[in-house]
């Protein structure tokens, strides 16, 4: 019955949208995550505007359908068997600057945006330049590093809430389109300020109530571009010489524990070069799990279970995954 809904739906989805929105079917996710593993998304829809995005949204959610809303891919483990189900990925670089303020697309990568910070002479965005997500993931988990993170200098977002009614359910699919096509995006989604998104460690909101975020605003301080320049320098230095930012990742697999580093934990545990398959726990940083060439992500998966279940046996602490696991 559910797989037959499913069905019915992406068909309705490629009736409605055939040469309207750019999708393609059974998509490898491999080619989207860098843990560079995960198998086919039913329906995979890469969105020039974020209306489009809308569109998509709105329809997996009128058709009750599941839908991930993918950023670039650092910080999620999609299953060998796919996502059954609608993939949105918005795209574009779109930034503009206005002051001390830059607003910029959800799509536009950490280290793009660190770099034009810099190029601005506005100081604040440091941390990000070696984080290879996209804005609206860093919101999505309050991305961070070296002691600073996205809530620390994010000044609003703009979000799409799927609770936001756009049309309602009984009007057929169509209507709900021309009503997107006619509406502002400032009408179709709200504006959440830093407090209304509720930032805590690798927490937000945004996570907590599963909202999209499509643009967000950032307040910097001016500073010398000597000085940001060396700031990055330093971070870029310490994450090369800690982590294997050479191998595919999903970066730091585990959240830190209360009073306690991941990291620190699984190396007492003596789990340093632990392999399972193709999956490794990193020799350079064992809070990392690196793909050797051929892993599975039921291989990080199972090895990440491993760690956590021996280091809860040693040290009776239990270690969460960061990141996100999806289709398992
Ligand atoms: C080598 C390496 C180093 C890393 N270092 C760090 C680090 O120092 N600090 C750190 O915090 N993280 C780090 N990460 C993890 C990762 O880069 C961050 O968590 C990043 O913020 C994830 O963004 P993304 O766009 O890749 O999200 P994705 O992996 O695409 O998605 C992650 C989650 O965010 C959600 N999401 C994505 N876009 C949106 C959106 N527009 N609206 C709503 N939800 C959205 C997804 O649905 C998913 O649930 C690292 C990863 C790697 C591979």
């Amino acid at each position: 019955m559910e797989r037959a809904h499913r069905t019915g739906a992406f068909n309705l989805f490629i009736k409605t949208f055939e040469g309207k929105l750019p999708f393609v079917l059974n998509e490898p996710m491999s080619r989207h995550t860098t843990f560079k593993v995960g198998g086919p998304a039913k329906l995979f829809v890469k969105c020039d505007t974020a209306k489009q995005a809308i569109a998509a949204l709105v329809f997996a959610n009128m058709c009750n359908i599941p839908v991930l809303m993918l950023g670039n891919g650092s910080n999620i483990l999609v299953a060998d068997s796919g996502f059954d189900g609608i993939v949105v990925k918005l795209a574009g670089n779109d930034l503009t600057r206005e002051g001390e303020k830059i607003t910029c697309s959800a799509a536009v990568k950490l280290p793009y945006l660190s770099r034009q910070a810099y190029k601005f002479g506005l100081s604040g965005l440091e941390f990000a330049e070696g984080i290879p997500g996209s804005v609206g993931g860093a919101v999505y988990m309050n991305a961070g590093a070296f002691g600073e993170s996205i809530g620390d200098v994010l000044y609003s977002a703009l979000c799409y809430d799927k609770s936001i009614k756009i049309g309602s359910d009984e009007q057929d699919i169509k209507n709900a389109f021309s009503h997107i096509e006619n509406t502002k995006l400032s009408d179709l989604c709200k504006v959440l300020t830093n407090e209304e998104l509720h930032f805590s460690y690798r927490n937000s909101r945004v996570k907590e109530e599963g909202l999209f975020v499509i643009e967000a605003s950032f307040i910097l301080k001016p500073s010398n571009p000597q000085n940001i320049e060396q700031n990055m320098k330093d971070y870029s230095n310490r994450r090369r010489s800690t982590q294997p930012v050479d191998m595919p990742s999903g970066g730091s697999f585990f959240k830190r524990p209360k009073d306690n580093f991941a990291g620190a934990l699984i190396e007492n545990a003596g789990l340093k070069g632990y392999s399972v398959g193709g999956a490794k726990v990193s020799e350079k940083h064992a809070g990392f799990i690196v793909n050797t060439g051929n892993a599975t992500a039921y291989d990080i998966y199972n090895l990440a279970n491993e760690v956590s279940d021996r280091v809860y046996e040693l040290f009776a602490v239990r270690l969460e995954p960061e990141v996100e696991l999806v289709g398992f």
